[in-house]
């Protein structure tokens, strides 16, 4: 009988195998060097061998016929890098999914658990991106339309995931994508209601970061709902409104916004933070400023509020 009542004395993938008494053919222990892997011996049966990661240092059971005409893999190793990419998202890797070997259950930062795809956690790792379960980004979703006097209904009927249906205040539903929403960036087709035609604000936040005080500059219909919500702990980030103008349309706030951001970049560029100091802490790609930068901003507006338009000085310069 080649396989003995003996086990190998450590465990092997989390079990402890039987050795299979057999030859350890020369072009077996090779073709395990060439792909990373010390061969240790034969168990469980005679298709099985055993292999050390040259990596990890970890044992793992392999079929000799992956080994010889497959690329094998060290399922610890695997397993290391889907850990360390949840830690960089914010999440723990908790187990394997059982009914998808493609999926694992994380428990977001929130406290929540859900279930992942491990390489869409690993892309938003490579990206340097925080994630949040599916529950509580739903509710920021249901926040930022109400903000904007719509209600979010369900998945979008027609469009893909990063669209909703949402209901007006006027009863009519259509599917609008989320960032469009969050910004106010849409008319209802239902009352004709458009965005550009509702009055905006121009605004000035103030957050507290790890590492330094940042500013701002934006436009929002409701720049104190703005404030929370862009805010991904509140607790730390602790913003405030400092100023705010009102801008007759919302078409009007965008396009101001826009001509002080390029104003500010031409003339003060010293001011803008670079993202990867604040992307951790603030639901935004630009726009943030250092906070010495106040006053010149502050002053900026003033010039809007009695009658200047950045955008007259974008188009000559
Ligand atoms: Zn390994
Ligand atoms: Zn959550
Ligand atoms: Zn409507």
């Amino acid at each position: 009988m080649p396989l003995g009542k003996v086990t190998y004395p450590f465990p092997i993938d989390g079990k402890f195998q039987q050795i299979f008494k057999g030859p350890h053919p020369t072009h077996w222990q090779e073709a395990a060097a060439q792909k990373g892997f010390e061969f240790i011996g034969r168990a469980k049966d005679r298709l099985h061998v055993v292999l050390g990661c040259q990596s990890c240092g970890a044992p793992t059971l392999k079929r000799i016929s992956v080994v010889l005409g497959h690329n094998p893999e060290c399922p610890h190793c695997i397993q290391a890098r889907r850990a360390a990419a949840a830690r960089a998202i914010g999440a723990e890797l908790i187990a394997a999914d059982p009914s998808d070997r493609h999926y694992g259950l994380f428990q977001f930062g929130c406290g929540h658990t859900d279930r992942r795809q491990y390489h869409r956690v690993e892309a938003a790792a490579a990206g340097g991106h925080q994630a949040s379960c599916s529950a509580c980004i739903e509710d920021r979703y249901a926040e930022e339309a109400q903000c904007q006097d719509w209600k979010v209904i369900g998945p979008a009927r027609r469009k893909g995931l990063n669209y909703r249906c949402y209901q007006h205040a006027c009863g009519h539903c259509q599917d609008v994508a989320v960032v469009n929403m969050r910004n106010g960036d849409l008319d209802c087709a239902g009352c004709g209601e458009t965005w550009s035609s509702k009055p905006s604000e121009i605004y000035i936040l103030a957050f507290t970061l790890p590492t330094l005080p940042v500013i701002k500059l934006g436009y929002s219909s409701n720049s104190l709902f703005r404030m929370r919500q862009v805010q991904r702990d509140p607790d730390q980030t602790r913003g405030s409104l400092l100023r705010k103008i009102d801008v007759e349309t919302g078409h009007r706030a965008i396009c101001v916004e826009k001509a002080l951001h390029s104003h500010i970049r031409r003339n003060r560029s010293d001011l803008i933070v670079p993202p990867e100091l604040f992307r951790d802490h603030i639901r935004t790609t630009s726009e943030i400023y250092h906070r010495h930068g106040k006053p010149y901003i502050e002053a900026l507006l003033d010039a809007v509020e009695s009658g200047w338009d950045p955008r007259a000085q974008s188009a000559a310069a």
